[in-house]
This record gives C-alpha cells, structure tokens and sequence, in this order.
C-alpha cells in the first residue's frame, strides 16, 4: 500500500478526471459540493480512486437507463446528474454520490456489496464488493440507499487524518 495525504476534494477530481469522456457521452451533468473545511484523508490513492471510479461508473450506468426514457418525446424531460457531497463529520470524511437514476432495486439492496450481485447483462457484480473491501481496508465503510423521490445514494466514510505533533 502506498498512503497518501490529501484533500478529498482531489481525490474525486482524479476520479472525475479519468471518466470525464464517458461522463460527456452519457451527457451526466456532475455538480461537486465541498464542505469538508481542509480535513484530509489518507489513503492509497489509487485504490481509493478504483472505489469511487466503480461507485461513479455504476452511476452512469444506471442514468443511462433514464436518459434512454427521456429521449420519448412524451417524457417529461428529468436530465441526468449525478451530485458528490464532502463533507467532514467529526472523525470522519464523508463522500456522497447520489445519481437522479432509477434507484437500487429493492429485492437487491441488502446484497449490494455482496460478490456476483448484478442486474447488468455483462455485469461482474464485483465493483461494489470491491468498495467495500478498500472502503474496510482504510478503516472506513460504504453504504447504499434510495433517494426519497429519485435515484440511489452511496456514501462512503474515510476517517479522518489526524495531525501528528
Ligand atoms: P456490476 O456493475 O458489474 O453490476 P456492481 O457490484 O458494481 O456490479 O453493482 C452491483 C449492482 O448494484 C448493479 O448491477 C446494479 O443493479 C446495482 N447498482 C449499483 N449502483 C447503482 C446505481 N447507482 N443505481 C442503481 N443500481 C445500482
Ligand atoms: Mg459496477
């Protein structure tokens, strides 16, 4: 493992920066609020940017779904997005990917993190079990919800780097 300090602000322009053609082509639009205050994490970058790089690309592909309904004329017109949260709560860095898509089914949310769980076709099921392996490993945790009106949630926790004296 290769720990790095940094801002969790940097961590997910990293992500967003190596998916940024396939955010374009789905025509997601991303907004990022940052509310963390400077707190750090330390973490092994990469590992840390393939579990939000998986948390992100099940995003896109879930709004891809959504953007396909939209193309019916008919359809009231719900653009895809996909909205990252940092915040820090006490020890802790919280990340949020809530998409607008049409949510986790309800039959699989208690096995999201399980390996081999896929409702994709061409699909693994091992991203999400992935997350929560480098999500544990870093001494944090990952979770999935539903949006009230819309879409899925995942909010994953880093602890907090403390300074040393
Ligand atoms: P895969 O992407 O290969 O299916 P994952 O472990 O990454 O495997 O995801 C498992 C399943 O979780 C997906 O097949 C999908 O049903 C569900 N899922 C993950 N992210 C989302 C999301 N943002 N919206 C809706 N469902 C999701
Ligand atoms: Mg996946």
């Amino acid at each position: 493992q290769r720990m790095v300090t940094m801002l969790p602000a940097d961590l997910i322009d990293r992500v967003l920066g190596s998916c940024q053609s396939e955010i374009e082509h789905h025509h997601v639009t991303v907004h990022v609020e940052d509310e963390s205050g400077g707190a750090l994490i330390n973490v092994d970058r990469d590992q840390m940017i393939q579990a939000c790089l998986n948390i992100v690309l099940n995003a896109l592909q879930a709004l891809e779904g959504a953007t396909e309904f939209n193309r019916l004329p008919i359809q009231h017109p719900v653009r895809p997005r996909l909205d990252i949260g940092i915040s820090a709560e006490g020890e802790e860095v919280h990340l949020i990917f809530a998409d607008n898509g049409p949510g986790i089914s309800p039959l699989l949310i208690d096995r999201i993190f399980d390996p081999f769980v896929t409702t994709k076709d061409a699909g693994t099921g091992l991203g999400l079990a992935r997350v929560f392996a480098i999500a544990e490993g870093h001494g944090g945790w990952i979770e999935a919800r539903n949006g009230v009106h819309a879409g899925a949630i995942f909010e994953l926790v880093i602890p907090r780097f403390q300074h040393s004296i």
